[in-house]
């Protein structure tokens, strides 16, 4: 097989780069270890910023993101029994950030793919990249028992975080950035309605809880518990208890609970590689840095860089100019630090850490305080949130 850009993974960073690609009348292949099934279900991300949402509908696969989603104006900080509302449609002139699951986002994707007849190759097997450095690198995989090659001009590595594109660069090139924290973020999804218009993200001595949902019927809530807690440890009634206790207000809000029907619990990071390319292969998303979830960042940094990928691969199609491919790594690591600054502050500030102590405590609140009193320290949150411009 031979095509233009060879694409390693059928995430958000994968599906849309080639949706892009597609769009700029670019070939490529998608390489994506999972079935249809696997990738239409997992369950992750859940909060677009307006950046990605237009990108989306720009571009034709938003049509149902319109019909579903859900717009929020602002967010809430609860923190000592008491809301604060931070404002996003004052602060920033009328942007905000829209509720539609990643998942959904992908089913999208993947229909827009196959209904153009386009290349989606699902369920490879022992999938590797080779001639990073040679004029036509290539994907490697087994498929039906059968060994195949997609030979291209460039590979994309899109394949996440446990992908196999970033440890296929040689030792020495890459400079890793990581800060793992002592926690994690049980997560569930119950039938049941959300307790909130908005996020609500609650700081409290026992540790860091987030309100969200997925639709006007489901929740998504989270609690912050130690990196390395057994999820058997926490049946639905501790999990409902322990949500009362971090989310408690004064006044007359109350809990919605419900049948949990989802739960897991996912380790929180920081990390970057760079730069975010070797040779004729470039890195999106995941497969370069990782961002804890508490700023809502991971998918959205995704899919800004491949945004600049298919701009790159598009004056390079069109002219033979490799000034933007050049440039792509530097592009796109002057945004994901920002986004990683965002989301470690976020983190820093809501979260019990190991070695709290009375000060670290009294800090924090104070921050908390000035953070939903000063309008300057609430429009920094609020312009991080809704996703900082992407050029
Ligand atoms: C449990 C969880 C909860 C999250 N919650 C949030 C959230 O609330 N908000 C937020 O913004 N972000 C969240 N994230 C992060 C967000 O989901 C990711 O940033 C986003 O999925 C990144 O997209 P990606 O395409 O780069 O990588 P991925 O979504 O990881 O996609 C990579 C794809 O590559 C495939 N693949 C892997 N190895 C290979 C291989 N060898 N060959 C071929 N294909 C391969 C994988 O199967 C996968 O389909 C969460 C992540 C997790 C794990």
């Amino acid at each position: 097989m031979r095509t233009q850009i060879g694409i390693v993974g059928a995430g958000p960073a994968g599906l849309v780069l080639a949706h892009l690609l597609h769009l700029h009348g670019i070939e490529s292949v998608v390489v994506e270890t999972r079935s249809r099934k696997y990738i239409e279900e997992r369950v992750r991300a859940g909060l677009l910023e307006q950046g990605t949402v237009n990108l989306l509908i720009e571009t034709g696969v938003g049509e149902r993101l319109q019909r579903e989603c859900l717009t929020h104006h602002g967010i809430e900080l609860r923190f000592n029994r008491r809301g604060h509302r931070i404002d996003f449609d004052a602060l920033t002139g009328g942007k905000t950030v829209t509720i539609y699951a990643q998942h959904e986002v992908i089913k999208d994707l993947v229909a827009a793919r196959l209904a153009a007849g386009l290349p989606l190759i699902l369920e490879a097997e022992n999938v590797s990249v080779h001639g990073l450095n040679s004029a036509s690198p290539s994907i490697r995989f087994r498929m039906a028992g059968e060994e195949q090659e997609v030979h291209c001009d460039y590979i994309a590595g899109c394949d996440g975080f446990h992908g196999i594109c970033r440890p296929s660069i040689p030792d020495g090139v890459l400079t890793e950035f990581e800060r793992v924290y002592p926690f994690g973020w049980l997560g569930i999804l119950a039938k049941a309605p959300p307790s909130s218009e908005e996020l609500v993200y609650n700081y409290h001595e026992r540790g860091f809880a987030l309100l969200t949902m997925r639709t006007r019927e489901i929740s998504r809530l989270y609690l912050q518990v130690p990196h390395d807690e057994d999820i058997n440890s926490w049946p639905d009634d501790r999990i409902w208890s322990e949500l009362r206790l971090r989310t408690a207000v004064d006044g007359d809000w109350k809990l919605n609970e419900g049948p949990i029907f989802q739960k897991n619990i996912a380790p929180m990071r920081s990390y970057v590689v760079e730069p975010m390319q070797y040779g004729k292969m470039f890195l999106a998303g995941d497969a370069a840095h990782i961002v804890p979830p508490t700023g809502a960042k991971g998918l959205n940094l995704a899919v800004a860089d491949v945004r600049i990928m298919a701009q790159a691969f598009a004056e390079f199609y069109a002219t033979g100019k490799t000034h933007l491919l050049e440039n792509y790594s530097q592009k796109c690591l002057r945004r994901v630090w920002k986004a990683q600054r965002f989301s470690w502050w976020m983190t820093s500030m809501l979260h019990r850490f190991d070695t709290d102590n009375a000060f670290d405590q009294r800090r924090q609140l104070a921050e908390l305080d000035y953070v939903t009193s000063s309008r300057a320290a609430m429009t920094t949150l609020a312009e991080n949130y809704v996703g900082l411009p992407w050029d």
